[in-house]
This record gives structure tokens, C-alpha cells and sequence, in this order.
């Protein structure tokens, strides 16, 4: 479950994470970002959950 939130929607790497420091609604890494142009797609039809939950349970895992 943990690794579900590091790991790309896309190709099913892990997002390098720094890059989720940066981002951490992200759900794809940095090269399918790059392909699709924008995180913004994937953050507002992807994810199935409102942001504030998405970002409690980020903060769960770091904690
Ligand atoms: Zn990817």
C-alpha cells in the first residue's frame, strides 16, 4: 500500500522522491510526466480521491 503512492500509474516505477517532496500529489514519474505534458491531468482524473485525503495519507506514510 505504501509503495502504491511511490510508484507510477503509468509505467509502474517507483517516482523518485525528490520528485515527490515537489509534487506530492503526483502519481507518475518524472519521464511520463514529460510524455504527457502536465501533471495536472493525471492529479484531477486519476487519483478517486479529494486532495486533502490523497495528503493525509502522504503524510501518514512520512510520518
Ligand atoms: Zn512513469
Amino acid at each position: 500500500m505504501i509503495m502504491f503512492f511511490h510508484t507510477c500509474i503509468k509505467c509502474g516505477r517507483l517516482i523518485n522522491p525528490e520528485r515527490l517532496e515537489v509534487l506530492p500529489e503526483t502519481r507518475i514519474c518524472k519521464d511520463c510526466a514529460e510524455k504527457l505534458g502536465s501533471d495536472m491531468i493525471i492529479k484531477d482524473t486519476k487519483i478517486g480521491m479529494d486532495l486533502d485525503t490523497y495528503k493525509d495519507l502522504l503524510g501518514a506514510i512520512r510520518s
